[in-house]
């Protein structure tokens, strides 16, 4: 799933494409994925692209429409949605089963897909006035790239998540936003915490450092690549997601893996809980 780097790059990527270009439909070709009916598609039309930007996961074409109003595109690519610039946008797209969800065409002949793999579908999209109507995103915590997010408003929320688990606590939008599994890991490995950890008794500057220098450097490395090479840009990047059975970068140990709530969690014992193997819960319970 792309996170905040990825989609802060595609959001980059993407404005830099489209900004000041005029919108000529929107093709929905799967009928479950806008979750909005007013306004409706067809009120893209003649619309200019502002910008595009995110909020936490969330990709946001901001629209000015032809009466002075603004109207934005948002979209949330779940786990295997995916977003792909066309220099020609091929004829109206039609509904089927193919991962084509929708397709934004601009009156240039250029446009944007996007797409999801697999028979599980959770990508979605918004048409709104005003992206806070929608309360996902409404409901997104502050944004940890924010210069005007500090160590003493994460220390408010750690003191807030109390014994939660740190790895919940980062992944959780709610509390922070565009942060996921992937990125948690690499986090909680440059903080050389634990997983299990409980939040109360985080050091915020030492967490907040790690969340900064993580994200900083996966948009680096993900900055001014075009769409279709983020996703590979993301997994080479990562030291220590999705690598169990590999070496530590940092102390050559080797990487371990533990069952976090529904997803698969990645760790350096030596790093990061001082050489303790740790036992996976949901097991062990049933091992009683
Ligand atoms: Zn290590």
């Amino acid at each position: 799933m792309p996170e905040l780097p990825e989609v802060h790059a595609l959001a980059a990527d993407l404005s830099s494409r489209l900004a000041g270009r005029a919108v000529e439909r929107l093709d929905m070709t799967s009928f479950t994925a806008l979750k909005t009916f007013d306004p409706p598609a067809s009120a893209v039309g003649r619309s200019v692209i502002d910008v595009v930007v995110r909020h936490g996961k969330y990709l946001d074409f901001a629209m000015a429409t032809p009466g002075g109003g603004q109207l934005h595109l948002v979209v949330h690519l779940a786990r295997a949605g995916w977003v792909r610039w066309r220099r020609n946008a091929p004829e109206r797209a039609r509904p089927g089963k193919g991962p084509l969800a929708a397709r934004l065409v601009l009156e240039n002949g250029s446009g944007v897909d996007f797409t999801e793999a697999g028979t599980k579908k959770s990508l979605a999209l918004w048409l709104v006035g005003d992206p806070m109507e929608i309360s996902q995103v409404a409901g997104l915590g502050p944004d940890p790239l924010r210069e005007d997010f500090t160590a003493e408003q994460l220390a408010g929320i750690l003191q807030k998540a109390g014994r939660a688990q740190i790895k919940g606590v980062l992944r959780s939008q709610s509390t922070i936003a565009g942060i996921g599994n992937a990125y948690s890991d690499e986090v909680l490995h440059a903080a050389g915490l634990s997983p299990y950890q409980p939040a109360e008794k985080t050091d915020a500057v030492q967490l907040l450092d790690a969340i900064r220098s993580t994200l900083h450097g996966a948009i680096a490395r993900s900055a001014g690549s075009a769409a279709a090479d983020l996703k590979a840009e993301k997994k080479a990047g990562l030291r220590i997601h999705g690598r169990a059975g590999e070496e530590c970068p940092v102390c050559a140990t080797v990487i371990r893996e533990v069952i976090f709530a529904d997803r698969s969690t990645q760790y350096c014992p030596t790093c990061q809980t001082g050489g303790k193997v740790l036992a996976d819960r949901a097991l062990s319970r049933l091992l009683k």
